[in-house]
């Protein structure tokens, strides 16, 4: 069953010429996480306000576990959605404890009779607990690492046990040690507990890494919205290709059965088998999407391409290539095959890793 659904969603801000967030659909499944991925300025954050009842969209239906909470003539406020929300800044009371903090919805709630009494110690308790912060209780928030806050901003918003949960941006200000281990353990105590959750982020890597599915955003816009696999092998736009696997194009104009590009032709067998089912228009003109470790480089004196910089990876490295037409690529190769800056080399393609996408016969570099 569908624990959040939205319909068209519509937001626009007073003063804007262009809605923040646009139309937007979709639909979570219960115990599922989602990953919100798009660039800065978007809309992540105004759509999450609107899950959580912080913003009122001009169009658009929002169901959540099976109720409607928002539509023309319907309106549930942000406490009666049962929705928890995790900010980036953490956003705790300072002059409160850890239980204090945690406890501090439920015993708000108690008062409204939606809880009984006793429940606020027990709940609290158990949030702690599962986000790992056992023996903290009476600890301030300045007394806490950023982790611990955020782990405690956590528990906050699990405490009440919501079917849903909503983090924007929640590792960003945090260590990347800390951020890689808290991503993990969010996502494990979410499953723990079979909550729903949304998490906002700009990172493709983290989005890839721990969601059920993956939403990229554009301008308001849900491009495509698919499991990770999915979006890194199938992007349904330039635009996810580009911002997901940050991918190289390379103009290509149609010869023969294949396409001729600067660095080399490549005939139909290099093409992803992904593509072929969708790519037998009579475009002449495309765009030929390369990801960075499928762009193979190989040693040739007469090769026109140069390495152009080249930085150590640990398991790879990454150079950037400089083509005829001085357009920059960027290829990750592995450590045992390595090229210096000047150095001339040729493209060497796997078949089935390359993808179309339409393109224009104006680009420069075009043969
Ligand atoms: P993201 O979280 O993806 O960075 P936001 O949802 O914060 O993006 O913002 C989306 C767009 O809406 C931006 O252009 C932003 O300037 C605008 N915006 C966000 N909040 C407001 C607001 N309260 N008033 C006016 N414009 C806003
Ligand atoms: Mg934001």
């Amino acid at each position: 069953p569908a624990v959040l659904c939205l319909q068209q969603i519509t937001k626009q801000f007073e003063r804007s010429s262009v809605p923040a967030v646009n139309e937007a659909t979709l639909a979570l499944q219960q115990g599922e996480l989602l990953a919100l991925l798009g660039p800065s300025g978007c809309g992540k954050t105004t759509l999450l306000r609107l899950v959580a009842g912080f913003e009122k969209p001009q169009a658009g239906l929002i169901d959540l576990a099976g109720k409607q909470v928002c539509s023309d003539c319907r309106w549930v406020t942000p406490e009666q959605r049962s929705v928890g929300v995790v900010f980036q800044d953490y956003a705790l009371f300072p002059h409160l404890s850890v239980l204090d903090n945690v406890a501090f919805g439920l015993k708000q709630q108690a008062r409204q009779g939606e809880i009984a009494k006793p429940q606020v110690q027990k709940l609290a308790h158990e949030a702690i607990q599962l986000v790992g912060l056992k023996g903290f209780e009476q600890r301030y928030p300045h007394e806490l690492s950023g982790g611990q806050q955020q782990r405690v901003a956590l528990a906050r918003a699990l405490a009440p046990r919501p079917p849903l949960i909503l983090l924007d941006e929640p590792f960003s200000n945090l260590d990347v040690q800390v951020r890689l281990y808290l991503r993990q353990e969010v996502r494990n105590i979410l499953r723990q507990i079979g909550a729903s959750g949304i998490f906002v982020t700009h990172d493709q890597e983290e989005a890839l890494a721990i969601s059920d599915r993956v939403a990229v955003m554009r301008q308001g816009h849900i491009e495509q919205i698919d499991t990770p696999e999915t979006i890194y092998q199938q992007p349904a736009s330039r635009f996810v290709a580009e911002f997901v696997t940050q991918a190289n194009f390379i103009p290509a104009r149609r010869q023969g059965a294949g396409w001729q590009t600067e660095i080399g032709y490549f005939d139909p067998s290099a093409i992803s088998r992904w593509q072929k089912v969708a790519a037998n228009d009579r475009a002449v003109a495309a765009e030929l999407m390369i990801r960075q470790e499928d762009l193979g480089l190989e040693s040739d004196p007469t090769g026109e391409l140069v390495v152009r910089d080249r930085q150590f990876l640990g398991r790879e490295y990454k150079y950037s290539i400089l083509t005829p037409s001085a357009r920059l690529l960027y290829a990750r190769a592995s450590t045992h095959q390595r090229f210096s800056v000047g150095d001339r080399i040729r493209a060497a393609i796997s078949p089935g890793t390359l993808r179309l996408f339409p393109g224009s016969a104006a680009d420069p570099g075009l043969l």
